[in-house]
């Protein structure tokens, strides 16, 4: 899948619309979900134009993996979930019900998150 440079976390990357940013540097942004599932529910996206974790995992270059995995810590510990623990998520694809096409990793935590997945 091509990258959309108008998907809606290009647009946010870009300052079009509005966040509320809780972390930047210069790999990554994170921000609270508009729908959060669980009490911290925060989105921590790549700066570079990446459509998923299929292809981030693939083409990024080793300086920006490192640089947003340290991110996605960082903004873990940062809103005060890394000791009471907490759940990261990416979806990829249809299957996983991806909405937006540009990578984005979910830190979920605050409460007890019951089971991984939904039984179907
Ligand atoms: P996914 O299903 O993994 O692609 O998740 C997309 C997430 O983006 C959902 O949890 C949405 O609530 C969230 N979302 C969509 N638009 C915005 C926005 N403008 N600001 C913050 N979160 C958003």
């Amino acid at each position: 899948m091509a990258y959309d440079p108008n998907n809606i976390f290009a647009r946010i990357l870009r300052g079009e619309i509005p966040c509320k940013k809780v972390f930047e540097d210069e790999h990554a942004l994170a921000f609270h979900d508009i729908n959060p599932q669980a009490p911290t529910h925060i989105l921590v996206i790549p700066k570079g134009a990446y459509v998923s974790f299929d292809d981030f995992s693939a083409n990024a270059p080793p300086a920006e993996i490192v640089g947003y995995v340290r991110a996605i810590g960082h903004v873990a510990r940062e809103q005060g979930v890394a000791d009471s623990g907490y759940r990261i998520l990416a979806n990829h694809g249809a299957n996983s019900h991806q909405e937006v096409p540009h990578l984005h990793v979910h830190i979920f935590g605050g409460r007890r998150l019951g089971p991984m997945l939904v039984k179907s």
